[in-house]
């Protein structure tokens, strides 16, 4: 499962021979890089490795990609429309290597390790010099510096799930807020999704790597530590322990700190009652369960391969509510499965209404190559899927403005993240929900007692509590 160190020891040797080569091309002048990446917070996480990798090899970042010397987008594949603008834009570097003959332009992540996405890059796009999947992204020490010396376009999309690298430095995009990668890829292969393909099975990082890490993050100073995985509740599974994930969040609530604890994504089939009990018993853990259904609809559900139906999905939500009476639960949807009618569709919207979600991501289906649901036979038209999500998204808005109407007059916790453009400042409450409010820069980075006065439907208006 781990990358060997002797393999680590090498790439490391590699990136001391790029920084060389880099400091004879570019002398005492930094070179700049930029960095972009799409897609879900997994993907942020390996970005923010990728960028601790470049930052060792001499690099400084730039923020914009006119004035790089190595631009590197971190693909993602879950939708075809994340695709389509990483094309275009990708169309639009040409320019750049025309002034500067030097730049190098890398594409990495989801995307490019799929077969159809690395042969269209390779024939389409000739000025495209470096390709590797999200299997080797350790290895790019290895693949630059065998680019810069040859000049050679480099792909490297090898399927090997021996890729857990540990102890690579990581350049955090956030100061407030970190990522944890705890396992990557997924077992569940949901009839219309890419990820198990494009990410390989599920494999869990070690327990004591994941805890050691966290213990730096709250020793850094960090205020809040997302755990990642495509399946948290899965953590551990295949080293053959069970309801490890529960313990993982209990181990990181003790550790010493004042800091938050959240995490993405727990599948319904998986989210056990150990698990809510856990959340509600462990104080860091926030009061909000991100709990993706994708349908209302138990038929659908099945088609779409998830494993649990929605009498159980609503049985979880009333478990987890009876532990957490003011638990905040969030959902992804996919309108427009394959064959959905619109009856299955209005038992979504009823799930919807019932659960009463703080927020929800709406997503029209989108058929992704390689999956099962890219051949069903998909009869209703874009237009009508389009009715449909706008009809979902305005009985959504209706349940946000009442639960955010419920929460006025009472006074939250919010981590505070940063001044908005209305010069207010403005952080997340426990549920994950945005609330602004007066108060002096020096509480960015702080946690503040919020009284919420003034509910909106997708903002809450507050003042500064002491
Ligand atoms: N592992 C997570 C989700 C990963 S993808 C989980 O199981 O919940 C994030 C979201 O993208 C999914 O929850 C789903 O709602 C959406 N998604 C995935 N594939 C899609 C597709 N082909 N078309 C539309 N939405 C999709
Ligand atoms: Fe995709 Fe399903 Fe795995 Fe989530 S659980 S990553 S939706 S296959």
């Amino acid at each position: 499962m781990a990358v060997p160190n002797s393999e680590l020891d090498r790439q490391f040797e590699y990136l001391t021979e790029v920084r060389q080569l880099l400091q004879d091309r570019f002398g005492d002048v930094s070179p700049k890089a930029f960095t972009h990446t799409y897609g879900c917070q997994g993907n942020v996480a390996d970005g923010e490795r990728i960028d601790g990798l470049l930052e060792q090899m001499g690099y400084e970042f730039v923020d914009t990609p006119a004035e790089a010397d190595f631009i590197l987008f971190n693909t993602c594949a879950v939708r075809e429309h994340a695709e389509e603008r990483v094309y275009g834009n990708v169309g639009r570097l040409k320019e750049f290597k025309k002034t500067n003959p030097d730049l190098v332009i890398a594409l990495c992540g989801c995307m490019v390790q799929q077969e159809h996405v690395a042969k269209r890059l390779k024939s389409h796009f000739p000025y495209v010099d470096l390709v590797f999947g999200t299997h080797v992204q350790y290895r790019l020490p290895e693949l630059l510096r065998r680019h810069l010396m040859t000049g050679e376009r480099v792909f490297d999309l090898s399927d090997d799930d021996d890729d857990i690298a540990e102890g690579l430095s990581v350049r955090h995009s956030n100061r407030m807020k970190a990522f944890l990668p705890i396992s990557y890829g997924c077992n569940n292969f949901c009839t219309y999704c890419v990820v198990p393909r494009v990410r390989g099975r599920e494999r869990s990082r070690q327990y004591a790597d994941v805890l050691a890490e966290a213990e730096s993050l709250a020793k850094a100073g960090f205020k809040e530590i997302m755990l990642l995985g495509q399946n948290v509740n899965s953590y551990g599974n295949d080293f053959g322990e069970r309801e490890l994930f529960p313990k993982l969040l209990r181990d990181i609530n003790d550790l010493p700190g004042d800091f938050l604890i959240r995490f993405m994504t727990s599948h319904p089939k998986d989210c056990s009652e150990a698990l809510l009990d856990t959340m509600a018993a462990c104080e860091k853990v926030e009061n909000h369960l991100h709990l993706p259904v994708q349908s209302g609809n138990s038929e659908v559900l099945r088609r779409m391969n998830r494993h649990y139906d929605r009498e159980r999905y609503l049985e979880t939500v009333r478990c987890a509510r009876q532990v957490m009476p003011d638990l905040a639960l969030t959902s992804d949807i996919i309108v427009g499965f394959p064959g959905e009618t619109y009856e299955q569709f209005k038992d979504t919207v009823s799930l919807v209404e019932e659960v009463g979600f703080s927020s929800l991501y709406t997503f029209l289906f989108s058929p992704r190559v390689g999956t099962p649901g890219a051949s069903m036979p998909d009869p209703v038209s874009r237009e009508e899927k389009q009715r449909w999500f706008e009809e979902l998204q305005a009985a959504q808005e209706q349940v946000a403005a009442a639960r955010s109407a419920a929460m006025k007059g009472k006074t939250y916790r919010v981590l505070v993240e940063s001044r908005n453009k209305a010069g207010r400042l403005c952080g997340r409450s426990s549920e994950n929900i945005m609330i602004e409010f007066d108060g002096p820069e020096e509480r960015i980075g702080t946690f503040a007692d919020v009284l919420v006065t003034e509910p909106l439907t997708w903002i809450l208006k507050g003042e500064l509590v002491g």
